[in-house]
């Protein structure tokens, strides 16, 4: 399989021999998690079933950044500790990921219990001058990094132009960055060596993945606005303290989801969270639209493909619950599935990929109306989308809240009237469970529902 490497601009190969070494930047805890959370698990969660189906074996890691100014201001606000916020929206994400079909980290390790790992990275940073202390507070020496700027392809002024300083920042030259903040009044500290303090959020990622991934990973990935400055200072402190470039193979990072035009940010207000989308739509039909795209440009949000989207995975259940002639003509699944892993395997084109399903689903009704063996070719399509991580039974939760006994006495005082040929207040009951978003049919095998 190859990926597109933003650092070296170009398709890189990944290697099927051995175990690969994957890690992604993960969330900061400290408010509800958005659809943009959602859309980065997804890619990358699709990647890693990808890989799973063509036998790669892998390790994946992604942490959470609990230790943050955000997440200090929220807990001094609301009068608690930063772990009780972290703790609630770790369990809230991780239940939301859950819903959407994305398969649990290998580790998910949380900074504040890696704080040793990044004290020692950054002593010998220090000791290899490449940071050094004021204060207690610590910064990486961005000028013994002779390669900075090169994963973002920023040259010095521009980033002397982006760089900030704090009043209360003493550091040697603007571009160096934190990696220890010294502990202020009451804010939550850890013992180091230059005092009591917290870890910078950048030494974080470096830290941690060479914890549990070692010093060269295969992949690192995360959103694009995640570039400049986290992955390019995880570069230079992580290849500053190895020596032993590179500290990525492939940097690989997906688009923003926009809301009309705009970035989603909480500073304009525009948030949707994965939640709220939950309510509105399948698990599915969600999946569907954040890999519509190429992974690597904005998705625009939009209501009316997510309700496309809910139609064609009814389409494609209807089309994997077609009962299929045993006649010896068969339908070869073959030709769709190559075309997927072609599509799939050169840099996760996923759009393609779906276009190969769809055909695929078409070429069966087609062949069914033949009365063509389809059978095989419906087990494939399942598997494809299994690999996508489509599950095409997922409803939307605000049927799923309904009471499933309270559907089906309807139904039943519905087959009731039915049977006493009273067929108006049978269509009364119809159509109260259609107000509810329930749609139900009559089969061979009685009534059926399904949520609209
Ligand atoms: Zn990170």
């Amino acid at each position: 399989m190859q990926i597109y490497d933003t650092l070296d601009k170009k398709l890189k190969d990944l290697n099927s021999n051995r175990t690969l070494n994957i890690y992604i930047c993960g969330i900061t805890p400290y408010s509800e998690s958005h659809i943009g959370h959602a859309m980065s698990a997804v890619i990358f969660d699709t990647l890693r079933r990808y890989l799973l189906s063509q036998d790669y074996k892998l390790k994946f890691v992604q942490n959470f950044t609990d230790i943050d100014d955000k997440l200090i201001n929220v807990a001094k606000e609301k009068n608690t500790t930063i772990d009780k916020i972290s703790n609630k929206y770790i369990s809230q994400h991780l239940n939301s990921l859950s819903k959407l079909n994305v398969m649990p980290a290998d580790h998910a390790p949380k900074a504040t219990e890696e704080i040793k790992e990044m004290i020692n990275m950054i002593e010998a940073l220090i000791s290899k001058e490449m940071a050094y202390e004021i204060n207690g507070d610590c910064y990486f020496r961005v000028n013994k990094f002779d390669t900075y700027g090169k994963l973002s392809k920023r040259n010095t002024d521009e980033m002397l132009a982006g760089a900030r300083i704090d009043i209360n920042e003493n550091k040697e030259h603007p571009m160096d960055f934190a990696l220890w903040k010294k502990q202020i009044n009451d804010e939550p500290g850890w013992e180091s060596p230059w005092g009591n303090g917290r870890p910078g959020w950048h030494i974080e990622c470096s830290a941690m993945s060479m914890k549990y991934l070692g010093q060269n990973l295969d992949i690192h990935g995360g959103g694009r606005d995640l570039i400049f400055p986290h992955h390019e200072n995880e570069i230079a402190q992580s290849e500053g303290f190895s020596d032993n470039p590179p500290f990525s193979n492939i940097w690989m990072h997906n688009g923003l989801i926009n809301l009309k035009s705009e970035k989603m940010s909480k500073s304009i207000g525009n948030i949707i969270s994965i939640d709220d989308l939950l309510q509105k739509y399948s698990a599915a039909a969600i999946r569907m639209f954040f890999i519509s795209g190429n992974y690597k440009n904005p998705l625009e949000y939009d209501d009316a493909i997510l309700i496309s989207n809910e139609k064609a995975i009814n389409r494609l259940k209807q089309t994997l619950n077609l009962n299929s002639s045993d006649s010896l003509d068969e339908l070869d699944p073959d030709k769709f599935i190559n075309k997927f892993n072609q599509s799939m395997s050169k840099d996760l084109n996923t759009s393609l990929a779906l276009g190969s399903i769809f055909e695929m689903s078409r070429s069966i009704n087609q062949s069914f109306n033949k009365n063509i063996n389809i059978s095989k070719s419906q087990l494939a399509l399942a598997k494809l989308l299994n690999i996508l991580g489509i599950d095409t039974d997922s409803e939307n939760e605000t049927n799923n809240n309904l009471d499933t006994k309270e559907i089906e006495d309807l139904i039943n005082l519905r087959n009731k009237h039915r049977l006493d040929k009273d067929y108006k207040k049978a269509d009364e009951i119809r159509d109260k469970l259609e107000a509810m978003g329930i749609a139900i049919y009559d089969s061979d095998d009685g009534t059926k529902w399904r949520n609209i």
